[in-house]
């Protein structure tokens, strides 16, 4: 039993990078990456070619609603 539980766990290590998927918080389309850095810098693209209004109207908020937004979302993420 412990020489498996040894084998599964170098197994995951050499599996190596995990990928979280999340998807869009405004549509169905999903993101993979390695940190909620790299999903965010996909969603950001995604924003702008797909919410174009949504960027538009994110200009008039605050920073702090976009803080808020930040971390909500990756608090999502991380719970992943
Ligand atoms: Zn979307």
């Amino acid at each position: 039993m412990e020489v498996r539980k040894t084998l599964n766990f170098k197994t995951t290590l050499i599996g190596g990078i995990s990928m979280t998927t999340m998807k869009c918080d405004m549509c169905e389309q999903e993101f993979s990456a390695e940190s909620f850095e790299e999903w965010f810098k996909q969603m950001q693209e995604h924003y702008m070619k797909d919410h174009k209004d949504f960027m538009e109207q994110a200009k008039n908020k605050t920073k702090e609603e976009g803080m808020k937004w930040m971390a909500e979302m990756k608090a999502k993420f991380d719970a992943l």
